[in-house]
């Protein structure tokens, strides 16, 4: 307790209290607090981005393929044409003709939705953190591939949901691991509050579920009434160019659909939206209504405008192939360097590679010794929540160029190596 009593210290005066307290607000906050970790990511990105190290670790999409002075021109228009809206509050639902189109580019992986289905976020993030929000009580359960989305873990501690990993094979989540695990967790009499998958091109995984297990998935959720959040940012970003069939479009009831402008358009301008059946809708709407009264109407007009005056398809193809290439480069400096013993995934979209080490290797105590050698990843405990990951790292291609990820893969598997030695 600090020497205000109950009361916290107020912000101007916490110097002296955090060194005596270290945290002089610690007792006033909620306990909810406690399951708000930082990313080992975030951690990790002061010395990534320093040059001389080429990081494999953040996720960044790489934008220099964007034609900016074309979207610069068109941004200038909407303020000009348009400001009186946009820079205007707006409604929590979202920009009525976005949600459209919206539609149309859900329609790309066979989703039939109406606009009025539609809850644009400020990023995908923002509507895990909203469904989390609406349905998550303390110690509810919700089962997540092993390894996930490290946001999706962070939004799912910050409400105290017991996160149960489900595992993966090459072909991703595993029906019978699924089975068994919603089996064991009704044993322990705990609510299972939802099934959060990442079906394509997983982060981190860099696994896709398999096209014929796409059905079974959704057909054990149906049978034990648990909901299914299908988070696709990556879903348009396969290389061989054709998407997979959404499972929103298998089942519309029992699916909420999280999509993403980040990957496929520009992800500082934070859009993203929620496809979700009316009743859960109408709980998202007043979330968000509650948490910022509306998503910026401005990066929704930007979006909208980028959609219907640039060819966003062709776009979306030129970043297919960019990825495309850095992952060949990725995948040819692997097999090319890395010991014995090693073992990594091969995606077919998105950004990632999740790499297993041999037995003995520990990711997370390496890592240190790697950013000296000038490479860094992140390791694999972050995606977990249960201690699993030791062994195991993912490394980005999405960003460095091909040089810099044979360089990268070069020096990591120098540091691995050396690590075996030792
Ligand atoms: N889900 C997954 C699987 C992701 O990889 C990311 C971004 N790294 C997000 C959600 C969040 O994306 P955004 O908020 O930028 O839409």
């Amino acid at each position: 307790m600090s020497e205000h009593g109950n009361q916290p210290a107020t912000p101007e005066q916490p110097a002296e209290n955090s060194v005596r307290n270290l945290d002089a607000y610690r007792a006033a906050y909620a306990e909810r607090t406690a399951g708000m970790t930082a990313s080992e990511i975030r951690a990790l990105f002061a010395v990534a981005s320093r040059p001389e190290v080429v990081s494999l670790a953040g996720g960044m999409p790489n934008l220099a393929a964007l034609p900016l002075d074309s979207i610069g021109g068109e941004v200038a228009r909407l303020i000009a044409e348009d400001g009186q809206v946009a820079l205007q509050y707006g409604s929590a639902h979202g920009v009525p003709e976005l949600r459209e189109q919206i539609c149309d580019v859900m329609a790309l992986e066979g989703i039939t939705a109406h606009p009025d289905d539609v809850v644009v976020t400020a990023g995908s993030q923002m509507g895990l953190d909203m469904i989390t929000r609406i349905f998550c009580d303390p110690g509810d359960v919700i089962l997540a591939e092993g390894p996930s989305y490290v946001g999706a873990l962070g939004s799912f501690g910050a409400y105290q949901a017991e996160i149960v990993h489900v595992a993966m094979d090459d072909d991703g989540l595993q029906p019978d691991a699924l089975r068994e695990a919603i089996a064991e967790v009704q044993q322990q009499g705990k609510r299972i509050k939802f099934l959060y998958t990442i079906p394509n091109f997983h982060n981190p995984g860099g696994i896709t579920l398999a096209p014929e297990r796409r059905p079974q998935i959704l057909e054990i959720c149906k049978e034990a009434g648990i909901l299914v959040i299908e988070d696709n940012p990556y879903g348009l970003l396969g290389f061989d160019g054709k998407p997979y069939q959404a499972l929103r479009s298998m089942d519309a009831d029992n699916v909420v659909y999280l999509g993403s402008f980040s990957k496929t358009f520009a992800s500082g301008l934070r859009v993203g939206w929620v496809l979700a059946p009316l009743a859960i809708r109408e709980k998202l709407v007043l979330t968000a209504e509650s948490a910022t009264l509306c998503p910026p109407t401005l990066t929704q007009m930007i979006v909208s405008r980028y959609l219907s005056t640039h060819d966003w398809q062709g776009q979306i193809k030129i970043f297919q192939e960019q990825y495309r290439e850095r992952r060949d480069a990725m995948m040819a400096a692997l097999d090319q360097y890395m010991p014995e013993g090693c073992t990594w995934t091969k995606p077919d979209g998105g950004f990632f590679v999740w790499l297993t080490a041999p037995e003995g290797v520990d990711t997370k105590a390496m890592l240190p010794r790697a950013v000296t050698q000038r490479v860094a990843y992140v390791s694999g405990t972050g995606f977990y929540k249960n201690g699993f990951g030791s062994r195991q790292m993912r490394l980005s291609f999405c960003y460095p160029t091909t040089d810099r990820i044979r360089e990268g893969v070069r020096r990591l598997a120098n540091v691995l190596t050396e690590e075996m030695e030792l």
